[in-house]
């Protein structure tokens, strides 16, 4: 039986890109991608609002993202491979609480380089057509809806193709020699002794043991290293081996409603913020509902990332609810963007995030020769070419990754053994 030298389980965005990275410091290994679905990103990554921004309070996570960003931007704009990629900036609408909350993070940022502008509410009413008072409507005090008090705009961030992204480390993972098989599911990892002594119901407990390969549903594959980067799916085959990753899963929502009145169309295409003359990404004050902007299809993709109760829970094939579009989000919405009435979505999707429960920044570790990455905690496409590049230096044993730009980063800080990160106090 051919052994690998690593088999990647995983045909996302994550997964991917540590196959391209492995494979492009290790030309001559044998490194095999097995996924469960029949093409590359069909798991959470096909469920992204692919959007981005470099801007976390947390240093990792912004490296993580920047890093990323300049990549994607390098490969479209010096290697031409269109991502759909557009700096078209991040709008985020506060509440007067909310300002007081960010003002010290942003000033910190900003001495380290972050480049912003700070809008007051009125600049941004007319050409948004965006209600900043909602003090007289009783409905919204019902809901606890804030004022809009500043507007804060950051310009490096936007949007971007996943599935271009995903595409991009596939071809040249294939083009490098590596090999990719789909349609197939991994059902269980496999335990070996390191020394195996040839009695029947090895490994026994006092037996050095390691993870040797998958036991898939066509079959058996072994490798020098196996490597989980299943998503969502992570803690499913870790749990049988009692290997904790502290990764859960949770359902997140994606509505789209069509740009088809002459005032969507009118906030869709807003000018002044960005060369791509579109709406920015917006966040709404508290509760933080989330307009993804998607003009190319002359559509926007609302979001919100609700937490309690929303269950953890692991589903093949998420499904969005009506309700939490008509009772949740449009609520939320038509108070600040009226323009919104009575509009209902054309279509919806769901997918799920692999949240790290310990700080929400990924995790990189291995244990018994076998790697885990993910945990990207629902900013996964923005930082996948810094955690591939992590990944492949762990796999190479090194203890600092290189990322793009020359920028060095220490592996271990993202392990669960010897972890090393701030808590993000910018999370959407
Ligand atoms: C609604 C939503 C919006 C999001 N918006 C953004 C955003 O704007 N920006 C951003 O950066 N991120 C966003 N994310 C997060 C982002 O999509 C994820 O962080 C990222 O896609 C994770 O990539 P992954 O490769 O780890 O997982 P996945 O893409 O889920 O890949 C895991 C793969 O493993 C395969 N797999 C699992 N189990 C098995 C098995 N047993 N056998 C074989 N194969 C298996 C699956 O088929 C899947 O293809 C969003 C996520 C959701 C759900």
């Amino acid at each position: 039986m051919t052994e690998y030298d690593a088999i990647i389980v995983g045909a996302g965005v994550i997964g991917l890109s540590t196959a391209y990275h492995i494979k492009r410091q290790n030309p001559d290994s044998k490194i095999l991608v097995i996924d469960k679905f029949s093409a590359a990103g069909q798991g959470s990554t096909a469920k992204s609002m692919s959007a981005f921004r470099c801007l976390f309070s947390s240093p990792i996570n912004y490296v993580l993202s920047d890093s990323s960003v300049d990549f994607y931007n390098y490969v479209q704009t010096e290697l031409g491979v269109d991502l759909k990629l557009f700096f078209i900036g991040y709008l985020w609408l506060l509440g007067e609480d909310d300002f007081a909350e960010m003002a010290p993070i942003l000033k910190k940022l900003a001495a380290k380089s972050l480049k912003y502008r700070e809008y007051e509410a009125e600049e941004l009413a007319k050409p948004l057509g965006l209600n900043i008072c909602l003090r007289d409507d009783e409905e919204a005090e019902l809901m606890g809806l804030k004022d809009v008090y500043k507007g804060i705009f950051i310009p490096k961030a936007g949007i971007v193709d996943a599935d271009c992204v995903v595409k991009f480390y596939e071809e040249e993972f294939l083009r490098l020699g590596g090999e990719i098989r789909y349609g197939v599911k991994v059902q269980d990892l496999i335990v070996e002794a390191c020394k195996p002594i040839g009695i029947a119901g090895e490994p026994f407990f006092w037996q050095e043991s390691r993870i040797s390969g998958i036991k898939t549903d066509s079959g058996i594959i072994k490798a020098k290293k196996t490597i989980l980067a299943s998503g969502a799916w992570i803690p499913q085959l870790l749990d049988s081996v009692g290997i904790e990753c502290f990764i859960k899963p949770k359902k997140r929502q994606v509505f789209a409603v069509e740009a088809k009145s002459p005032l969507l169309r009118h906030l869709l295409f807003t000018e002044g913020f960005n060369p791509a003359g579109c709406l920015p990404f917006t966040i709404l004050p508290k509760p933080r509902v989330l307009i993804r902007p998607f003009p190319t299809e002359r559509v926007f993709w609302l979001s919100y990332a609700d937490d309690f109760p929303r269950a953890f829970k692991l589903e093949d094939d998420p499904q969005p609810e009506k309700g939490f579009y008509q009772y949740g989000i449009y609520q939320v919405l038509v108070k600040y963007f009226p323009q919104f009435q009575d509009c209902r979505p054309y279509s919806a999707f769901a997918g799920l995030y692999e949240i790290n429960t310990l700080d929400g920044h990924p995790v990189v570790f291995e244990e018994k020769d076998l790697i885990a990455v993910g945990g990207a905690s629902g900013s996964g496409i923005m930082k996948a070419d810094a955690i591939g590049r992590i990944a492949a230096a762990l796999y190479d044993g090194e203890d600092y990754a290189i990322l793009y730009g020359d920028r060095k980063f220490r592996v271990s800080d993202l392990s669960i053994k010897e972890r090393r990160v701030e808590p993000e106090k910018l999370q959407i």
